[in-house]
């Protein structure tokens, strides 16, 4: 199942999240940016870099 590891993008954070469905991923990912590291929006190039940081 593809996973995502907050510290592969460069976090101290242990937060990861496994999902079979890469866009639903990516809200949860939203989400997560904006109550733990006050994210408010996902720019390009940082969905480029969680995008890689995936694992399939
Ligand atoms: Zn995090």
């Amino acid at each position: 199942m593809p996973s995502f590891k907050c510290k592969d993008v460069g976090m101290a954070c242990k937060f990861e999240v496994k999902d079979e469905n890469q866009d639903e991923m990516m809200q949860i990912i939203a989400m997560h940016g904006d109550k733990s590291h006050n994210i408010k929006s996902i720019s390009p190039e940082m969905s480029e870099k969680i995008k890689k940081a995936i694992k399939k």
